[in-house]
């Protein structure tokens, strides 16, 4: 009975943090100085009228709304739904693994909520917010340095250096050729961020998942012309790698 109590509050939790995430995933890329983080409440993007209380409520507001605005009818994407659930399942995955006063615990939900709106920002924008690549560096330092969890401190660092180097040059290289960037200069802190959060020994996996990953969009994508989003894949590379991490 405990464990079904403590499962569903950490679905609650998750379903928090996941609404939390549709926000920011939402108003980072905006460039309309109105609309923060913090402020206006939700609203409908259509006809802007704000969200009830029961529509703000984690996977209950989308539900009872049916996908539509109690306004103008007007579908919300089923994307807020994905979010919750993800983050849900996420939360309640580290927190079947680790303590839940184990501060470590904490700073590994950041980086993994840090990393998945970062992911879902470049598949949409194709750029990503360098604060959060700013905090996942902070966060992946942090968490080695005190108590050496994913990997020792040096590592740690050189995975920073390897991580923001490599794609620094391949970018380079690609200059010199096609004068123009084949990579965003977002992507080399992102993968320096993940560097400095597995170590440097984790880049080459990571990179090739990611890649892997972004390249799947190719086939998807009905246009082939289209830019691919390579922090997409590298996100969604370093949670898996995080996940897996934690399972073993
Ligand atoms: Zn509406």
């Amino acid at each position: 009975m405990e464990l079904v109590l403590t499962n569903l509050l950490l679905i609650a939790l998750g379903g928090c943090l996941g609404s939390f995430a549709s926000i920011l995933i939402y108003r980072l890329p905006l460039k309309n100085s109105e609309i923060n983080i913090l402020k206006p409440r939700s609203f409908c993007p259509l006809c802007k009228n704000q969200l009830t209380i029961v529509q703000l409520i984690p996977f209950v507001g989308y539900l009872y709304s049916r996908g539509t605005c109690q306004t103008c009818d007007a579908k919300i994407s089923s994307s807020y739904l994905i979010h919750e659930v993800l983050i849900a399942a996420f939360i309640l995955f580290i927190f079947n693994k680790m303590e839940f006063i184990n501060l470590s615990a904490w700073v590994i939900v950041l980086i993994v909520i840090s990393l998945y709106i970062q992911s879902i920002i470049d598949m949409q924008t194709l750029n990503l917010f360098q604060p959060l690549s700013i905090i996942i560096v902070i966060a992946g330092l942090l968490l080695n340095i005190s108590n050496g969890f994913f990997t020792i401190p040096l590592d740690a660092l050189l995975g920073l250096i390897f991580g923001y180097g490599i794609l620094f040059c391949i970018n380079q290289v690609y200059k010199m050729m096609r004068s123009i960037d084949g990579i965003g200069s977002g992507d080399f802190l992102l993968l320096g961020g993940i560097g400095s959060v597995f170590g440097a020994s984790a880049i080459g996996p990571i990179l090739l998942i990611g890649s892997s990953i972004t390249l799947c969009l190719y086939v998807v994508y009905k246009n082939k012309d289209k830019d691919l989003p390579l922090g997409f894949g590298l996100g969604l590379a370093g949670i898996i790698y995080c996940l897996m991490f934690i399972y073993i």
